[in-house]
């Protein structure tokens, strides 16, 4: 399947985007990625982009060093 065509952001539209705690990617907007609380500490907001989502990639909260799926 091709991908759909995405907009372009500007610079200052990327800084405000959160990245994706396991690949670190940007994750836009028309993107469905999800954010949570680290389940452990609950201080840290964890973003994770559809891909890393759908593949199980892990991740690790920064703050208590947390690994999840
Ligand atoms: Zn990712
Ligand atoms: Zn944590």
């Amino acid at each position: 399947m091709a991908e759909a065509a995405q907009p372009t952001l500007s610079l200052e539209e990327q800084a405000k985007l959160p990245t994706c705690i396991s690949c670190n990617r940007l994750i836009t907007p028309w993107e469905r990625g999800v954010a949570f609380l680290c389940p452990n500490c609950g201080e840290v907001l964890i973003w994770r982009c559809s891909k890393c989502r759908k593949m199980g990639v892990p991740y690790k909260c920064p703050k208590c060093g947390f690994t999840g799926p």
